[in-house]
């Protein structure tokens, strides 16, 4: 049987910072208002006292606040990935507080869910499939992981290890237990982190039980229905495709159902394929990317079209102003690919991470970092808005984790390798055979494709700089010390690789060509025929109405010649936007002329020409409200 541990490690975000224009003031703007935003917010709806144990909540209206215990609990992550980066004591004092209120919450058989403890303790268990307390679980357990990992404290992680005790003498295949698992995965991948933080091996046997025991028959979903007098074939989504528990996750051969919860499902399932050396889940997970990348994924990394089910639907089917996309699904999506990624260091996973991290991952956050998209559409008409808050707010606290650690995703090291995966204006320090190396990125990515690396090493030493090679990138130039280097080509995973015994003072320039590019969707897209987008390096654009006043975008056209012409141009403005370059050009729209009192008429519509901005994509609803676009008609 062939091996398929990580030939890679990824460097953690406490030892990358970023000094550029772009990700370091979202970082700021995150811990200054994204975090405190949601512990408002998180205190004013209950989440918080929800731990006295004496809240009075109607049984079980809204169902959502089931799951407000993990709401919170991202929130304890988000903010203790903010202090593992900068210290800061009130904001330490604040979560230690919140920890112990978590702490006193905890029954003494070691369970811990404000809603079961107190609402409903005889439901306490018996419906997984539907109430997500593993999921809070969870949530909770990455909490106190990333807590005790930035202040070193181990209260929190210690009563979520009782939790997890808990969990594992209540559920299992042993005689006696409940052979049950999360109608909504995220307590696997958790409990491999737990299992990391403690190396207590029992959470990755937990862990390996919870992937492998979903979906098989006789199906324990159906169990515990009938067992609460429930008919499992009233389940209001009819099929366990909505919660990936259809078939064995083995068996799996498209990606089904609540786009989250697949997401995390299978970055459990690449974790398990890592630490259980299990080439069957990495298949597994290979299987499921291809379809989800050639057939299901929006342009802008967001997944999951359907309001209906939160998720997926069949293939090609990627309506664009009725996209779901939720935030989550993206930041999941991120996750995966960022496990698949240290296998092998296979670039293509490193295009889906970048393509999700800066069009539908970033679109969910306001520049002023208090509002936020759950939906993330590709078209609008004008009324889709950003929301301090929302009834179910799983995405706001999900995006300040992900952006308070976002450094996770720049990095890996090898043996004897470093690997650079995405670009940014920074530094991090890395171990590289042992020897201390710093490496530092000098560029304006992602508004430009020049970057120049200086290498940090104490001494001579030889190691291999994997360079990646976008998907989008099809001209590059490299310069080591000045010298063009010409004879180095992208190895088969994307990279290059440039071996070499470096000194002090070495410094590479690597400088890839970002033009302009046209985007088309498979003809099996339907919705998108006869339409192009615009990107430029990983940026995806629109259309937004605010720069096109009087005109409905969906009138516009583009001439697919004049965007690769120099009539288009590009124009960087500092003070728009938090900094952007804006893609400005010509466009035609159709006249509204002589259609007064008429529906329909003989005669072919006139069109003119209008001048057209687009704008990145993660930057619209910024400004004016109005209508928004990336798939625009093109003149064919
Ligand atoms: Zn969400």
């Amino acid at each position: 049987m062939s091996t398929v541990k990580r030939q890679l490690e990824p460097v953690p975000f406490t030892d990358v910072t970023f000094d550029d224009a772009f990700w370091a003031p979202r970082i700021e703007v995150n811990r200054t208002v994204t975090i405190p935003h949601i512990y408002r917010q998180c205190e004013a709806t209950g989440r918080i006292s929800a731990f006295d144990l004496n809240f009075q909540r109607p049984v079980p209206s809204p169902i959502v606040l089931i799951f407000g215990d993990s709401d919170l609990a991202k929130w304890i992550e988000a903010a203790s990935y903010s202090l593992a980066s900068r210290p800061e004591p009130a904001l330490e004092a604040l979560v230690d507080q919140v920890a112990d209120k978590i702490i006193h919450a905890q029954q003494p058989d070691g369970y811990l869910n404000t809603h079961f403890i107190v609402a409903q303790p005889e439901m306490r268990w018996r419906n997984l499939r539907d109430w997500h307390e593993m999921y809070c679980a969870g949530h909770l357990i990455e909490g106190a992981v990333a807590h005790y990992r930035a202040t070193g404290k181990r209260k929190l992680l210690d009563a979520l290890c009782r939790y997890a005790d808990h969990i594992e003498a209540t559920f299992g295949r042993e005689p006696g237990k409940k052979r049950g698992y999360c109608g909504h995965p995220e307590i696997e991948l958790a409990l491999v982190k737990l299992y990391h933080a403690t190396n207590n091996p029992r959470y990755l046997r937990l862990a390996t039980y919870l992937l492998d025991e979903r979906g098989n028959q006789p199906h324990y979903f159906d169990i515990e229905a009938r067992e609460r007098g429930d008919d499992p074939a009233q389940f209001w989504a009819k099929t366990y495709e909505y919660c990936q528990a259809h078939v064995p996750v083995r068996e799996q051969g498209k990606v089904v159902g609540h786009a989250v919860r697949a997401m995390y499902l299978l970055s459990a399932a690449a974790d398990l394929a890592h630490e259980n050396d299990d080439p069957t889940l990495l298949e597994t997970c290979e299987r499921l990317w291809n379809n989800l990348i050639t057939k299901r994924m929006y342009l802008t990394g967001g997944i999951g079209p359907s309001r209906h089910n939160e998720g997926f639907t069949q293939d090609y089917d990627l309506p664009d102003e009725t996209a779901y996309a939720e935030t989550c699904a993206t930041i999941g999506l991120i996750q995966w690919n960022h496990r698949l990624l240290q296998f092998a260091g296979d670039s293509k996973y490193a295009d889906v991470i970048e393509r999700g991290l800066y069009n539908g991952f970033l679109s969910s956050l306001s520049l002023d970092g208090a509002h936020l998209f759950y939906e993330n559409p590709l078209a609008s008409a004008g009324g889709h808005h950003r929301q301090s808050w929302f009834e179910c707010p799983c995405c706001p606290p999900n995006v300040a984790r992900t952006l308070a650690s976002v450094g996770q995703y720049f990095y890996s090291t090898e043996e004897k390798s470093v690997w650079v995966h995405l670009y940014a204006q920074g530094s991090v320090k890395l171990k590289v055979d042992g020897r201390d190396v710093s490496l530092r990125q000098v560029t304006k990515y992602p508004w430009d494709g020049d970057i120049k690396f200086e290498i940090g090493v104490a001494g001579l030493q030889s190691f291999t700089l994997h360079l990646r090679v976008p998907g989008w990138c099809e001209r590059w130039r490299l310069r080591i010390n000045g010298i063009p280097v010409t004879d180095l080509e992208p190895r088969a995973n994307g990279y290059l690789a440039i071996e070499r015994e470096w000194q002090p003072g070495d410094v590479v320039e690597y400088g890839m060509e970002m033009p302009l590019q046209m985007v088309w969707a498979h003809p099996a897209v339907r919705y998108l025929q006869g339409r192009m987008a615009i990107q430029r390096g990983p940026i995806v654009y629109c259309l937004e109405g605010v720069d096109h006043e009087t005109i409905v975008l969906d009138r516009i056209a583009l001439d697919p010649k004049h965007v690769l012409s120099n009539e288009f141009g590009l124009v960087h403005q500092d003070d728009l936007l938090g900094g952007v370059s804006l893609v400005r050009g010509r466009g035609c729209v159709v006249d509204e002329s002589g259609w007064e009192g008429r529906l329909y008429r003989y005669r072919e519509p006139s069109s003119k020409t209008i001048d057209i901005t687009a704008i990145p994509y993660y930057a619209w609803d910024n400004r004016a409200p109005g209508e928004m676009r990336v798939w625009v008609r093109a003149m064919l």
